[in-house]
């Protein structure tokens, strides 16, 4: 024996042991960017959830492999910065920060280590500790993917291209319809090395548009909790505005209002019963007492004797 039957089974994972990656994901990067180019004209990338670091050597390889053969871009010099909860052992050219990135700190410190430059490439390979509960871990993994935008709006550059893990539940294509206001291309692609039996599938999106006016904001309401909806309204472009519209003859009776029950000068009131009276009011046993003058009496029976007979009275 003494290999486990996952060191049989998986391909990749024995592959990423043989050529040294850190982890079998390695290989989405790379099947990822053999399908899409992503590294071409990238000399500063952000690796985004990148314990226990495969992404990261991989853009480590690609980038400084290039830098080494002369090939960068004039004058560019290779910048990765790469982010995660839990820390990871160093990795050549590779900065590192253990950073929780729905914080904007996190994102302030990857453009503290750009200079103030912007990134060319966001990915991000994030996940959550998963459930079992689908819907559950649907929800989660999407919201980390929307933290994981919220950075990539502070650091990416006009025209870069973000990548990142996604859930292809049933409520993707909000997601992709949220990415579609950033990025001119959103594609959802599935590489070999991702199980067919795994939800999982990655999303490449490209040239970085942002709307015009837009300011980066890491506001996700839904995440946290000391939000305060009165001082963080969205504005401008950041603030979606769908139209309203009051339906109906404006001049006609305000439902808010209370009106004399003779409305017609010259017509008397005159009470019209309900066309369906409610089937079984909870004011029904109220109203057998009273009408057998039972309501303020002690020894009023606590049920009702025969409800059904009894027509409410409204
Ligand atoms: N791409 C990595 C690689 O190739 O080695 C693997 C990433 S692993 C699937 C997912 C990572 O997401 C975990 O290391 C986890 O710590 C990280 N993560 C989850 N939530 C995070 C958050 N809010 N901030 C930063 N990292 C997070």
């Amino acid at each position: 024996m003494g290999r486990s039957s996952k060191d049989k089974r998986d391909i990749y994972y024995r592959l990423a042991k043989e050529e040294g990656w850190r982890a079998r994901s390695a290989f989405k990067l790379l099947q990822l960017d053999h399908e899409f180019n992503l590294f071409t004209g990238v000399n500063r990338a952000v690796d985004l959830c990148a314990a226990p670091g495969s992404w990261s050597q991989v853009l480590s390889r690609k980038l400084r492999g290039r830098e080494e053969k002369g090939e960068e871009e004039k004058g560019e010099e290779v910048k990765i910065v790469a982010v995660d909860l839990q820390a990871m052992a160093p990795l050549p050219g590779v900065t590192q920060i253990q950073g929780d990135i729905t914080k904007v700190s996190t994102a302030q410190e990857i453009i503290r280590h750009f200079e103030g430059q912007t990134a060319d490439l966001v990915v991000c390979d994030g996940a959550p500790d998963v459930t079992g509960l689908h819907d559950v871990d649907e929800y989660i993994q999407a919201q980390l993917l929307l933290a994981a935008l919220n950075i990539t709006t502070h650091v990416l550059k006009p025209g870069g291209t973000f990548v990142a893990k996604i859930f292809r539940g049933k409520d993707v294509t909000l997601l992709y319809s949220q990415l579609k206001i950033f990025f001119s291309g959103v594609t959802c692609a599935k590489p070999r090395s991702s199980r067919n039996s795994s939800i999982e599938a990655f999303v490449v999106c490209q040239n970085y548009s942002p709307p015009e006016g837009y300011i980066p904001n890491m506001s996700n309401p839904l995440l946290d909790h000391s939000y305060d909806v009165d001082f963080n309204q969205l504005e401008g472009p950041n603030r979606v505005i769908v139209p309203f519209l009051a339906c109906g003859d404006l001049s006609a009776f305000d439902s808010d209002r209370t009106y004399p029950l003779q409305l017609d000068a010259d017509k008397q009131y005159q009470y019209t019963p309900p066309t369906q009276p409610p089937i079984s009011p909870p004011y029904q046993q109220a109203c057998h007492l009273r009408k057998t003058n039972l309501l303020s009496r002690e020894d009023a029976p606590s049920v009702c004797p025969d409800q059904s007979r009894d027509e409410p009275e409204l």
